[in-house]
């Protein structure tokens, strides 16, 4: 191994090196190397000869060089500059293998795209999240700013002769053309980059081609320079802009605004977390905040969840703030990149947008706000699957900036870090700014709902009776679905007994699996499925199903409650009511925003959507809101589920009370003594912490302990299977090695078992700290992908484990 040293150290003599240099024998000099992150490469990072003639480089710039055993031109951003030979061979070395330098063919960007501290950011969310930091800095950066989407370049041209020596260069030109455009650029004073006269005025003026122009560059008597412009497009496509009334805080308010300006004013790292029910005011202390952070001379970005961006909340901070940039996915391409532009070019100090606007290039960065920070659509559900308020507390970090998380029901993960970390700091908005009362809440059980022939209704006797009335008073109802229904729960049509696990006040909920043997059973509809996997997706213990029902012995039946079924029978029982659908899985923003306006106008009268209806929306004339089924464990089987019911319930109360007629709310469910629903119905968000607490502590689960997963994923079984065993030996054999306290559940089948014909495996790791889980997979990457090869993906923090 020594011996080895050696000798790849004397390959590199000074003479070799000079050949390196030169390249592969074909000419220009190469003093530097660079560092380059591929998007589509491999996890690792490459170096690359940069020709003198490209030089300088910066790191955050992007450039083109030929890639792989093909030599395939391929864009990357440089992340290191002027990396020395010694570097390279170490790295080389580390790597285990030893490739003749390329260099690099071209550089794309006349200026980095992302500076230093979103670099370093980016290398943390690539370490973090365990993705390449290629892959991360191609979401760091917009696709429509990549395109330069609805951007052109604009040519122009001016004199690099000195005044004195014009009238000779004219008459030495033998051209006519040459001539006439050498006296169009004098007579126009087009003698540097800022006075440069458009190409297209020079053509046209003197009506040549692009020829005698070539020319003239050629011979060093002028020079081209290109100019991006963008088209000119209105911030805010929404037609937004509206002047706000001048608001007095009230006490509340202003000893929460006094904390948070002073830790502003420290200029050092914190976080403050605002707790506040809706409508206590934190959007206008949000305001306050922004406002004394751009006195300082600095910037901010306050991040909303999507949906939120439609409403009124843009509106609010653009009536209050003069140089703001909107970035969410409402824009077309070439919105986004002037949006994007504007920011870089530093014409906004203000960036309100959804979780990628945490990239936003703002410098000076002094206040990240991260509204509804416990939504889980902070996370994203593809690579990088980072969490968009973690890398705003990280980015906030890393710019000495303070980072304000709001939310009316906290992640229990904040909730935690304010009582375990000194830079947290919590503060308390208890009460509702205009004292609204809250909504009359309603508990419906669907078990005592009768079936009919495609199952239970959905629409409970209730609920039905209420809706009539509604629409008989022309006033308008709001129906909440949960977001997806991918799983089923079993339930005893003739005793009514619902399964629950063994550990957990939690119902079950199955899954097919094509790998289980065992019984099959008939469903609502009459259908057979067989059966499969059963795991407590609340504690994560593996559960044996039933086929009969232990109570009475009778066959038990699975129940799906679908967003379709709904459709199907809201048109039977009222065929009058003009009644529409959002699907925001599969809606386009635009007819999103339209059916917002028509049922704000009045030409809709009932409204049924997943529970993003909840959020940001006002809409005076909603004096009903049911919630189909508040049990959103039995659509999402995930430890969280207790938490999610409780957010749900906790912000449709708060949205339902806000107009003068007063508002009932439905809470259907099948469910009716969970603890999270009576927590809700109370409004008793401590009672509901400090029992949802005691319950994840017991299972080692977050916010106490740390957890990651491996969905990995084939069309073949049998090849995933092994895959998945190899993977599961892996991390056991750096678990013994390094001595890590871990706990390793699986391979198993995931709860979607099947995607697309893929099916699909899931390995779930918990760990007591971070750290732990960081080592592992810092050893697991550097072990290269597994074999048989199979679609790997990991899940840093999962917010649901699908
Ligand atoms: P939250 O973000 O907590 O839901 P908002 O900041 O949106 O609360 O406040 C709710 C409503 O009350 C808004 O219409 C806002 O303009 C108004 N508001 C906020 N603070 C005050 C105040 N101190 N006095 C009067 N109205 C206020
Ligand atoms: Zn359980």
């Amino acid at each position: 191994m020594v011996m080895n040293k050696f000798e790849t150290d004397s390959l590199f003599t000074k003479m070799e090196m000079d050949s390196r240099l030169r390249g592969n024998g074909n000419g220009a000099v190469c003093s530097h190397i660079v560092r380059v992150a591929f998007q589509s490469a491999a996890d690792t990072e490459f170096d690359y000869l940069l020709p003198d003639t490209l030089w300088p480089v910066t790191t955050g710039q992007r450039i083109e060089a030929p890639f792989g055993r093909k030599n395939k031109p391929e864009v990357g951003f440089c992340v290191e500059t002027d990396i020395s030979h010694r570097e390279h061979r170490e790295t080389q070395r580390k790597k285990g293998k030893i490739f003749k330098l390329k260099r690099v063919s071209s550089v794309v960007d006349k200026e980095p795209l992302i500076d230093d501290q979103l670099l370093k950011l980016a290398r943390w969310i690539s370490s973090y999240y365990v993705c390449p930091l290629g892959q991360v800095l191609a979401a760091v950066v917009p696709s429509a700013v990549k395109k330069g989407a609805g951007a052109r370049t604009e040519k122009s041209a001016y004199l690099i002769i000195s005044p004195a020596e014009i009238e000779e260069t004219i008459q030495q030109l033998r051209g006519k053309k040459q001539k006439q455009i050498v006296q169009l650029l004098q007579t126009k004073g087009a003698s540097n980059a800022e006075t440069a006269l458009e190409l297209k005025q020079i053509l046209e003026g003197i009506g040549c081609t692009n020829q005698p122009v070539k020319k003239l560059v050629e011979k060093q008597i002028i020079k081209i320079t290109e100019k991006t412009i963008l088209k000119a497009l209105p911030a805010f496509p929404m037609g937004m802009s509206i002047k706000a009334d001048e608001v007095v805080l009230n006490e509340d308010q202003q000893k929460a605004l006094n904390s948070i300006i002073d830790r502003i004013n420290s200029d050092r790292f914190s976080v403050t977390l605002l707790h506040g029910v809706t409508d206590s005011g934190k959007t206008e202390l949000y305001i306050r905040a922004v406002g004394a952070v751009l006195q300082k001379g600095k910037t901010a970005i306050v991040l909303l969840p999507e949906i939120a961006l439609t409403a009124q909340t843009v509106q609010r901070f653009s009536s209050r703030f003069e140089k703001i940039a909107v970035m969410h996915s409402g824009l077309t391409s070439a919105q986004r990149n002037v949006q994007w532009r504007k920011i870089k070019a530093g014409d906004a100090d203000v960036v309100i947008g959804a979780r990628s606007a945490v990239f936003a290039p703002l410098a000076r960065l002094g206040l990240i706000v991260v509204d509804e920070e416990h939504e889980s659509s902070y996370k994203q559900d593809t690579a990088p699957r980072y969490n968009g308020r973690d890398v705003a507390i990280k980015r906030a970090q890393l710019a000495d900036a303070h980072c304000i998380l709001g939310s009316a029901t906290p992640s229990l993960e904040t909730l935690s870090n304010c009582t375990g970390k000194k830079h947290f700091n919590l503060v308390h908005l208890p009460r509702r700014v205009m004292d609204l009362p809250m909504p009359e809440m309603r508990l419906v059980d669907l078990r005592r709902e009768h079936y009919s022939g495609v199952g239970i209704n959905l629409i409970s006797e209730p609920l039905a009776e209420r809706l009539k009335e509604v629409l008989a008073k022309n006033e308008q109802a709001i129906l909440l679905l949960n977001r997806r229904g991918y799983s089923n729960f079993v339930f005893c049509p003739s005793c009514k007994h619902t399964l629950h696990c063994r550990n957990c006040d939690v119902t079950l909920t199955f899954h097919k699996s094509k790998t289980y043997r065992g019984g099959r059973m008939q469903t609502i509809t009459g259908k057979h499925i067989n059966y499969g996997y059963a795991m407590c997706h609340y504690c994560l213990a593996q559960t044996l199903v039933p086929e009969k029902c232990p109570l009475c012995g009778k066959g038990m039946a699975m129940i799906g409650l679908g967003s379709q079924r709904l459709e199907e029978e809201l048109a039977k029982k009222f065929p009058q009511a003009r009644a529409s659908r959002i699907d925001s899985d599969s809606m386009a923003s635009r007819d999103y925003y339209r059916l917002l306006r028509d049922f704000g106008e009045g030409q809709i009268d009932i409204l049924a959507g997943t529970q993003m209806l909840a959020k940001g929306l006002h809409f005076p004339n909603v004096t009903l809101v049911g919630i189909i089924s508040a049990d959103t464990s039995l659509y999402l089987p995930d430890f969280r589920a207790n938490e999610r019911t409780f957010q749900l319930i906790s912000h449709v109360a708060g949205r339902a009370g806000r107009s003068a007629k007063k508002g009932v709310v439905f809470v259907q469910t099948f469910l009716p003594k969970q603890p999270a629903i009576q927590f809700a119905l109370n409004a008793d968000f401590d009672g509901f912490v400090r029992e949802e607490l005691k319950h994840r502590k017991a299972c080692n689960l977050p916010p106490f302990w740390r957890l990651a997963v491996i969905v990995m994923r084939d069309m073949n079984f049998e090849k995933l299977e092994t895959a998945c065993k190899v993977m599961r030996e892996r991390i056991d054999s750096v678990v013994a090695q390094d001595g890590l306290k871990i706990v390793v559940r699986g391979p198993m089948p995931a709860v979607i078992s099947r995607v697309q014909r893929f099916h699909r495996m899931q390995i779930i790791i918990q760990a007591p700290r971070a750290e732990i889980i960081q080592r592992l997979f810092t050893s697991l990457r550097a072990a290269g992908p597994v074999r048989p090869k199979v679609k790997v993906a990991i899940d840093i923090d999962p917010v649901n484990l699908l």
